[in-house]
């Protein structure tokens, strides 16, 4: 069972040794292996995805990422070399993760640093976005001409469509069987497709309750009442800026993990599994950091890609343990509660198992 560890940069090393720290308790048979990516391989061999990182992420069973960028890396030229689009984007597209899980859970401990006040409302929903169509993979992707216009494209060809809706409604299937599908169909082209697509599979699951949402209103809706959403199924696009307003409403982006999932194959799933945030370059390297988004992230890699259950509920619940028991990192410290470090939560965690 060999997991790729790529820690990337800024807080990304500090979160992820919690998080290998945990999976390595649980998990005797797991082999990790660690490589560069983003602004530390750049440092080290001016590309952000050497060829060595990628061929250990195609051998392994699922890969476990932290973050990569920071303003040191953001004036690099050509910008192809720039972590997030050279590290990131290959990263999805060679690897073929189509499918981005991310679940914004509001913890019981945690409701007092939800922006929104939601009363006795539980917000428990996953942003399910389609992760390598649309405007942030269609080729040509970007042009500028003379400086004075510039042109993103937005392509979906139907099978993109395709397979992410079934993806949707199996994770609607194993949750609370209702799934809003979130486009922009009464402007764009490639939302139609969508609708038209969604609405073409919906009847495969008939248990499954389906809506269709503009995404400026579900965008509104999310800061509303987010209780009324269970599966939000989006593109590209809609679901990077969903989910972060949908993570932020549960307190801090340093609470959320998410999955991004390829096909399923011979029963298994291969999946590269990240916090939401990305690599704080603000906090970096002072212990500041909350580990819980990548333990969580962890938590999801046992039970999509090794369908370990078991020991999947075990991080979570040991993780609303310490959170139960008062203790915070500083994004989400509040009086009377106690303040840890990184490596202290990750303490905590560990006594909570
Ligand atoms: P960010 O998520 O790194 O940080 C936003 C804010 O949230 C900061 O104030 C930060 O301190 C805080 N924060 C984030 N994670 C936290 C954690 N675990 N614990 C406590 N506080 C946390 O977003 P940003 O500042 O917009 O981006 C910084 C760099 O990260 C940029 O170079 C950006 O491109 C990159 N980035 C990478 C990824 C990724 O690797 N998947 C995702 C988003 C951003």
């Amino acid at each position: 069972m060999k997991i790729a560890v790529l820690a990337g940069d800024g807080i990304g090393p500090e979160v992820v040794s919690q998080a290998v720290r945990i999976l390595s308790l649980l998990r005797p048979d797991f082999v990790f292996e660690h490589a560069l990516v983003g602004g530390a391989a750049y440092d080290d061999c001016g590309l952000p995805l050497p060829s060595a990182t990628l061929d250990l992420c195609k051998a392994a069973d699922a890969v476990l990422l932290g973050a990569v960028g920071g303003p040191k890396y953001d004036k690099i030229q050509p910008p192809e070399l720039r972590p997030e689009v050279g590290a990131l984007l290959p990263l999805r597209s060679e690897l073929n993760l189509y499918a981005n899980v991310r679940p914004a859970k509001m913890l019981d401990a945690l409701k007092e640093s939800c922006p929104i006040k939601l009363g006795d409302r539980k917000m428990d929903l996953v942003v399910m976005r389609e992760l390598t169509g649309g405007i942030y993979f269609a080729r040509p992707r970007e042009r500028r001409d003379h400086g004075n216009t510039a042109v993103d494209t937005c392509i979906y060809q139907r099978h993109e469509v395709v397979r992410i809706a079934h993806r949707g409604f199996e994770i609607a299937m194993q949750r609370r069987k209702d799934l809003v599908s979130v486009d922009k169909a009464n402007v764009l082209e490639t939302s139609r497709l969508w609708r038209e697509v969604v609405t073409e599979i919906a009847p495969q699951y008939p248990e499954v309750k389906v809506s269709h949402m503009l995404v400026d209103n579900c965008a509104m809706q999310l800061v509303r009442d987010p209780s009324q959403f269970d599966v939000i199924l989006t593109e590209n696009m809609f679901g990077d800026i969903l989910s972060d307003e949908a993570s932020m409403i549960t307190g801090s982006l340093g609470l959320l993990p998410s999955a991004s999932l390829s096909d399923p194959k011979d029963g298994k799933v291969f999946g590269l599994y990240e916090p939401v945030h990305g690599s704080a370059p603000d906090i970096a390297g002072q212990g500041k950091a909350n580990p819980i988004a990548t333990i969580l992230s962890a938590a999801m890699l046992l039970k999509y890609s090794f369908d370990d259950t078991i020991n999947s509920a075990r991080i979570e619940k040991a993780v609303d343990k310490a959170l139960d028991a008062g203790y915070r990192t500083a994004d989400i410290f509040a009086d009377g509660t106690t303040l840890l470090s990184t490596e202290e939560m990750g303490n905590a965690i560990v006594n909570a198992l």
